[in-house]
Order: structure tokens, then C-alpha cells, then sequence
């Protein structure tokens, strides 16, 4: 295993389009490689998720968090070319989101609230599953790498739009969890 450099915003590999991964080499030594690395990475820098293009892999690869189950354990999924599908795009959620490629920054993100999510496993199995709140915008910001885009894209009142430390002074972050705020992808 190992722990892999993130690339930072201004890094081309960040805006590309990904490619998807052939469904057949998932449970290939590459790709599970990639996966365990992937989870190294993410909790050596206390992430929430991760996407393959954040450590320089521009494929079709996301490591996905912030859900919490009946038991109060942390599911974290690993989902390889993933489709998301809005169930309501009139219903948003608002949030401070955070980046591992954009690091030390804070900025104010609306995304739909309730998504439907396709993709395969780490296994190769098809998943199909709907997500709603803080684990639904976890999943958009990482699909959103895919795609080459970023959080920053997306603010668009950039007074909302903050080096850590003064977010945490002077923007009104309440209203959403400790963790959650906490929580970079
Ligand atoms: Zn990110």
C-alpha cells in the first residue's frame, strides 16, 4: 500500500474527463491496487472521499463517504463509473465544502439534495441506490472530478468562498455538523 500525492488545483489532470475503467479488470491487481491506495490516501489526509484524478489516475474511479448507518458505523463506498441521476433538482442543499486539491479552502456549494446513483463495486458488482443530504453531496463532489470539475466551479457568491481559518471566524458555518465541515474531498 501506499500513501499517493494529491494534485492540486492547476494540475491539468484535475479538468479532464475520465475514462472509464473496463468492468472486467476491477477485480484485476491494477485497479485493487489503485483502490487500496486510494483508501490510504484518503485517511492519511482525513477525507471524506476521493476521486482517481485527485492522486494523478484520470479514471472513472471515486472512494465515497459521510454516510452513516442504523448501527452508526461509517459506510464508505467505492464506486467505479458511477452515473448519477437527480430525483428532485428543486430540493438543494447548501454547504462550506472543503477539497484535498484545494487545500486549506472553504467555499459555499448548493447541490441537488436527492440523487439516484448507478455504478460497480469494488468487487464488480452493479450497484444501483439513492442517496439524500450531506452523503449526496459528497457523491456529486466526487462524480464532479470526473468530469474535470471542481467545487470552485460551482460557488457562485464568491464572498462565500474562504481560506479555512477566516471561514471559521467570519462565515457563518453553522448549520451543518462538525464533521461534516471538517471534511475535505
Ligand atoms: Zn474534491
Amino acid at each position: 500500500m501506499a500513501i499517493l500525492k494529491v494534485a492540486r488545483m492547476g494540475h491539468p489532470v484535475l479538468r479532464q474527463k475520465c475514462q472509464p475503467i473496463d468492468p472486467e479488470k476491477i477485480t484485476g491487481p491494477e485497479v485493487q491496487r489503485l483502490i487500496r491506495d486510494m483508501y490510504e490516501t484518503m485517511a492519511e489526509y482525513n477525507g471524506v472521499g476521493l476521486a482517481a484524478p485527485q492522486v494523478h489516475q484520470p479514471v472513472r474511479l471515486v472512494i465515497a463517504g459521510g454516510e452513516v448507518d442504523d448501527e452508526g458505523r461509517h459506510n464508505i463506498r467505492v464506486l467505479i463509473n458511477p452515473e448519477i441521476t437527480v430525483l428532485d433538482e428543486n430540493d438543494r442543499l447548501g454547504m462550506y465544502e472543503g477539497c484535498l486539491s484545494v487545500p486549506g479552502m472553504r467555499g459555499w456549494v448548493e447541490r441537488p439534495a436527492s440523487i439516484k446513483v448507478a455504478a460497480w463495486n469494488e468487487k464488480g458488482e452493479k450497484l444501483d441506490f439513492a442517496l439524500e443530504g450531506f452523503p449526496a453531496v459528497v457523491m456529486q463532489h466526487e462524480c464532479d472530478h470526473l468530469d474535470g470539475i471542481l467545487y470552485v466551479d460551482r460557488i457562485e457568491d464568491t464572498k462565500k468562498f474562504a481560506y479555512e481559518e477566516e471561514a471559521e471566524r467570519y462565515l457563518d458555518l453553522a448549520g451543518q455538523d462538525m464533521d461534516e465541515e471538517e471534511s475535505d474531498g
